[in-house]
């Protein structure tokens, strides 16, 4: 079979075709090129449908974890708690701001952050904890933010992979991925869940002062024009992005749905292979399925994925090397073979195509060309 891809956005875009050309049309028309009404229509817009009281947007989802941190008024030396299995924005901002990432496990289940690991990497410099929701589902949320409120600790949700997840806390409360901790963070990344034909990204918060604090460090450090209190950054959603966001907002949930269709049928093709683990579902959460991520257990996931490309079926590895083993970010207290489940993670996880505009055909195709590899 010919022409599968990880993520089928062309598809994607044809089905709302005349709307999106006509929304892109009307910001050239406009000439509201920076910061055109478009920008804060969406944000509106995903304010009512995350139920959170400031988003505010900004130029990609590594600007969003960096102006967070900023907004935060981390200082150099202060350490930030987070996981080494993820993509490397997260981590990247982290040292850019001369603050210190302190790696700790994800739970090889859920492939995200283990809260019973951060309390042992509490020290008095640390300041923040940033979990990541990492392929479509929430951390543990309510264990990571009982921490956070015990040590007196910032909670940066990263949030690019998992827009629209939903967390049910044990009391029966809910919480949107991003919407939780102190500041959430998203990318508008094309691939991503909600995806623009660009780049863009969003931050989130319930606290009055912090959005503030993020839209002035966001827009030059400035809240009256010409009048810069604070260092800031110039990080901004374009128009045109904004419009193409307007359109795709009112489909997330249906986009959702069927990244959901695709992960079940994974499932129940994968669920009792022996040397397949599916990807877990933490109950508390729902998952959006940025990515769907199977574990290969005692076979060589290398020769797994050199089969399904011969095959014509892609696979992508997120991530082949976990942060603290990456040549820019080596540090001793975080030596090879110090995290265990993040290094084996790395060796084994094979991701497969997975996308809101997959065909049945293509998607039997896709499992059986896995298993005839056994
Ligand atoms: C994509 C991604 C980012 C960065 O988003 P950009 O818009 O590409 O800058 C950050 N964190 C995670 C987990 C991501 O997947």
């Amino acid at each position: 079979m010919k022409g599968i891809q990880m993520v089928d956005l062309k598809g994607q875009y044809h089905k709302i075709k005349s709307e999106v050309d006509k929304a892109i049309l009307d910001v050239i028309e406009q000439t509201a090129f920076i910061q055109g009404p478009q920008v804060k229509q969406f944000s509106d817009a995903l304010q009512n449908h995350l139920g959170v009281k400031h988003v505010i947007p900004c130029a990609n989802g590594t600007d969003a974890l960096q102006i967070a941190m900023m907004a935060l008024d981390l200082q150099p030396g202060d350490e930030v708690i987070t996981t080494s299995y993820t993509y490397v924005a997260t981590c990247e901002v982290i040292a850019l701001l001369q603050l210190v990432p302190v790696f700790i496990e994800v739970l090889p289940d859920t492939f995200t952050m283990d809260p019973s690991a951060i309390e042992a990497a509490i020290t008095e410099k640390t300041k923040a904890i940033v979990p990541v929701h990492l392929y479509g589902q929430c951390a543990d949320m309510e264990e990571i933010l009982a921490v956070a409120k015990k040590h007196n600790l910032f909670v940066i949700e990263d949030t690019a992979q998992a827009i629209g997840a939903e967390y049910t806390f044990s009391d029966g409360t809910k919480g949107q991925a991003g919407c939780m901790g102190h500041i959430g963070t998203t990318s508008f990344f094309p691939s991503k869940n909600l995806g623009c034909y660009g780049d863009g990204g969003a931050m989130f918060t319930n606290d009055d002062a912090l959005a503030e604090q993020l839209r002035m460090v966001a827009n030059h450090g400035q809240k009256v024009k010409y009048h810069h209190d604070i260092v800031g950054v110039n990080s901004r959603l374009d128009t045109i992005q904004a419009a193409v966001l307007l359109c795709k907002l009112p489909h997330l949930n249906e986009y959702s749905d069927a990244r959901r269709a695709v992960a079940d049928a994974y499932d129940q093709a994968f669920a009792q292979h022996p040397h397949l683990k599916i990807p877990v579902r933490n109950s508390k959460s729902t998952h959006v399925f940025h990515q769907y991520t199977l574990t290969c257990q005692g076979i060589d996931r290398d020769a797994l994925q050199k089969f399904l490309q011969e095959k014509g079926v892609p696979t992508m590895i997120y991530y082949p090397l976990p942060v603290h083993k990456q040549a820019g970010y080596r540090n001793a207290k975080f030596a090879p073979g110090s995290l265990a489940n993040s290094e084996n993670l790395c060796q084994n996880v094979i991701s497969l195509p997975i996308h809101t505009e997959m065909t049945e055909e293509v998607l039997q195709y896709i499992i059986q060309s896995v298993l005839s590899f056994f």
